[in-house]
Parts: C-alpha cells; sequence; structure tokens
C-alpha cells in the first residue's frame, strides 16, 4: 500500500505521516516513512540544492526536470524496493505536490508536469491523503516555524490557488484522493487519518 500526504505549507501533513507510521508499527506493521523532495540519498541531495538555493536560481522548467529527477531516483531506490518487499510506505508529498507547485509557476507547467510524469514515473499512490486548511492559517503555522521552506518566496495569492489546485486535484483523482480538514486538533485529524487507512488495510 502506497500512501502519500498532501497539502500546502503548514498544513500539518509531515506531523499526521509521523503520526500514521508510530501507529501502524504499533499495530505490527512495518511502515516505511519518507517524502519528497528527497527520501533516497541521490534525492535528498536534490532536495538541499533546490531548496537552499535562491528561488530564481534555475527557471521554472529547470526545477521542474530536478524535482522529477529527484522523484525518480526516489522511485528507485526507496518506493518500489519497500512496496515489492510488501511494506506500506508514507510518503510526505508526492508527484501531486509538482502538479501544484512545479505546475502553477511560470505561465503555468501543469502540461510539461504530466508529460515527464508519463515518461519517468508512472506511478500514483493508492491513497492520497490531503490535509486541507485555509491557506492563510497554513501560511502562518509554516512562518512561525522556520526551517527550510519556501513558503515565503512563495507568497499568500500562490499559496491561495495551491489550496484551491489540491481540492481541484482531488476533484481530478476521486479514486485515491480524500480531503481531510486539517484545521482541527492534531489528535482529531490523526483519528480521521487512522479510520481511513484501516479502512483499506481491511
Ligand atoms: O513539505 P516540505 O515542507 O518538506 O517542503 C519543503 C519546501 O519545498 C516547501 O516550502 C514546499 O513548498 C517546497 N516544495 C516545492 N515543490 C515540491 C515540493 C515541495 O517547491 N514539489
Amino acid at each position: 500500500l502506497f500512501i502519500s500526504f498532501e497539502g500546502i505549507d503548514g498544513s500539518g501533513k509531515s506531523t499526521q505521516a509521523r503520526l500514521l507510521q508510530e501507529h501502524l508499527q504499533k499495530a505490527g506493521h512495518e511502515p516505511v516513512l519518507t517524502r519528497e523532495p528527497g527520501g533516497s540519498p541521490g534525492a535528498e541531495e536534490i532536495r538541499a540544492l533546490v531548496l537552499n538555493g535562491a528561488v530564481d536560481r534555475w527557471s521554472p522548467e529547470t526545477e521542474l526536470l530536478l524535482f522529477t529527477a529527484a522523484r525518480r531516483d526516489h522511485l528507485e531506490r526507496t518506493i518500489r524496493p519497500a512496496l515489492a518487499a510488501g511494506r506500506i510506505v508514507i510518503c510526505d508529498r508526492f508527484a501531486d505536490s509538482t502538479r501544484m507547485y512545479q505546475g502553477l509557476r511560470g505561465d503555468g507547467l501543469r502540461a510539461q508536469v504530466d508529460a515527464l510524469h508519463d515518461l519517468m514515473i508512472r506511478q500514483e499512490p493508492d491513497l492520497t491523503l490531503l490535509i486541507d486548511m485555509e491557506a492563510g492559517a497554513g501560511l502562518a503555522r509554516a512562518v512561525q516555524r522556520g526551517g527550510e521552506g519556501r513558503f515565503e518566496a512563495f507568497g499568500a495569492d500562490l499559496q491561495v490557488a495551491m489550496r484551491q489546485g489540491f481540492l481541484a486535484l482531488a476533484d481530478e483523482f476521486p479514486s485515491r484522493f480524500r480531503v481531510i480538514d486539517g484545521a482541527r486538533d492534531i489528535a482529531d485529524v490523526a483519528v480521521d487519518v487512522r479510520a481511513i487507512v484501516a479502512e483499506r488495510l481491511a
């Protein structure tokens, strides 16, 4: 079972991914918790390149190629081997993040994102949990937390567009997406996550 978490910066998806891993471990599974960009040694190097540099260091097109290269390595080295071994993979962001973050940049690169995905990735999660919340609330949390995020560079308008974009993706891929209200206590959100995953494992 391949599960991805998606959402805007500050939505709490990383916390929920970690809580799900802990829960599944207690239940006797051996889940693999991984993340994008990154998740394999090579992809983590690309993550450092992309996230530590200035936002305009590369064009949006070049950046899309770097994210796609990172995903390909992550798939080959981490995700596919784990799935082949029968393990549950929990991924903090996957291709849907590229459909949004890279797809909404420049003059709109979604067609290029989709073409590269078909050429080099061709893998979707079985289940995508969208931790949804209002863009302003997510941005406030992300800025407060600091760290390596690029949320400030993206700006508030793009965050609003991304929130709407993620909800539109959920409509585009209804069989694998589940939308969870992330504007609640961490524990309440985690209860919903566990219930949806339990349903899939039954
Ligand atoms: O999810 P996480 O906080 O680790 O993401 C790190 C940063 O990378 C965030 O600021 C996010 O907006 C950005 N990102 C991106 N394109 C992606 C995935 C993440 O620009 N495909």
